[in-house]
């Protein structure tokens, strides 16, 4: 297949595009850079079967030649750019989910959106099931982000049943690994940084909040099974792993093996509380579930930073 990945300079999406390649996929990387990297894709530049373009997605899409799938992955999805870029996340779900809709319908490919668990917003059941409606102030600080995805959902529904285009919606939860910025903002690469550099490691509230991590190759392997699947319905990847952030912090800095204390800080407007996966859809749909532990995928990240901590 023909694979047009946006966002393809990203933490996600260059793990896509390696692992499309690596399937035998040419794939087209569009990336506007507002939060990627081109060290990312530094190393399939060169290689035959991929192409970068560097463009902005909320922008009228071109691309020539045959497409087979979109994969929609363009969005900045810190809670540091939420209030950094709130204008840009609301574009690049709204009207970049539209020409990237209406790409897919001129070239009769299919289309994949990279939704979040962000549309539960913060959550009054947990764990979440993909029929749970959420719990979204869509004039918070989140907002932005949240109401960008639940339009970008709403439009993905609207295009498969108005015009058939063959759609596939994931809600990813909290990934984490190499790629990702260390002044990305999100707790993982804040956590490992400040660990390896012994400075405090700042946790928001009192850190009774739960999140659960998955590791980013297992959400690629959920993610390349659900493209391959006929289902159109949203559809849960996530680590059924649940942790307090607290939990979280003590676990970093064991596993760097540092000195760093921590101190806490204000929690930010509507933090969720609680957030687990309810996974259950993706097991018998796709026979898929999270098999790397966080130690597992914390020491493969951790690694990654050592070596590449200083690129910002
Ligand atoms: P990321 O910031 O590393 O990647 C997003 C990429 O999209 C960046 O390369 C950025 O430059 C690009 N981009 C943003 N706006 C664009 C535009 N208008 N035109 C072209 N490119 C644009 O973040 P990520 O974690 O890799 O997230 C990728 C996708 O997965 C996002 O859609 C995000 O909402 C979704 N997601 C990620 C997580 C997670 O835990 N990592 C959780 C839920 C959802
Ligand atoms: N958090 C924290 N310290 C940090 C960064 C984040 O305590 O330096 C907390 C944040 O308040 C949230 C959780 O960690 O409760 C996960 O935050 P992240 O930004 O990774 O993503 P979210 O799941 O909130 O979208």
């Amino acid at each position: 297949m023909r694979v047009v990945v946006t966002g393809g300079a990203g933490f996600l999406g260059s793990h896509l595009c390696d692992r499309l390649l690596a399937d035998g996929h040419q794939v087209v990387a569009v990336d506007n850079l507002i939060t990627g990297r081109t060290v990312n894709i530094a190393h399939n530049l060169d290689r035959e079967g991929f192409t970068y373009l560097r463009r902005d997605v909320s922008e009228y899409l071109e691309i020539e030649g045959d497409v087979d799938f979109i994969m929609h992955f363009a969005s900045p999805a810190s809670p540091v750019d939420f209030e950094r870029v709130p204008i840009q996340i609301l574009k690049v779900g709204a009207l970049g989910t539209h020409n990237a809709l209406g790409l897919a319908k001129a070239k009769g490919a299919g289309f994949f959106l990279a939704s979040t668990s962000e549309v539960y917003g913060d959550p009054l059941v947990n764990p979440q099931p993909e029929s749970y409606w959420g719990n979204v102030n869509p004039i918070g600080i989140r907002g932005v982000y949240d109401e960008a995805k639940r339009f970008a959902e709403a439009l993905t529904m609207a295009y498969h049943r108005k015009h058939g285009v063959d759609t596939r919606i994931v809600r990813i939860f909290n990934t984490y690994g190499p790629r990702m910025r260390p002044a990305d903002g999100r707790v993982a690469p804040s956590f490992i940084t400040k660990a390896l550099r012994g400075e405090p490691l700042t946790i928001f509230g009192e850190g009774r909040q739960t999140r659960s991590f998955c590791y980013c190759e297992d959400l690629v392997e959920g993610i390349v099974r659900l493209m391959h699947s006929g289902e159109h319905d949203p559809v849960n990847i996530g680590n059924e792993n649940e942790i307090t952030i607290l939990e979280l912090a003590r676990t970093v800095i064991r596993l760097c093996d540092s000195d760093s204390e921590v101190v806490f800080r204000p929690l930010p407007q509507d933090d969720p509380q609680l957030r687990r996966p309810d996974t259950t859809r993706a097991r018998e749909i796709l026979d898929w579930e999270a098999g790397i532990s966080l130690e597992e995928g914390m020491k493969k990240t951790i690694a990654y930073f050592k070596t590449h901590g200083a690129e910002s």
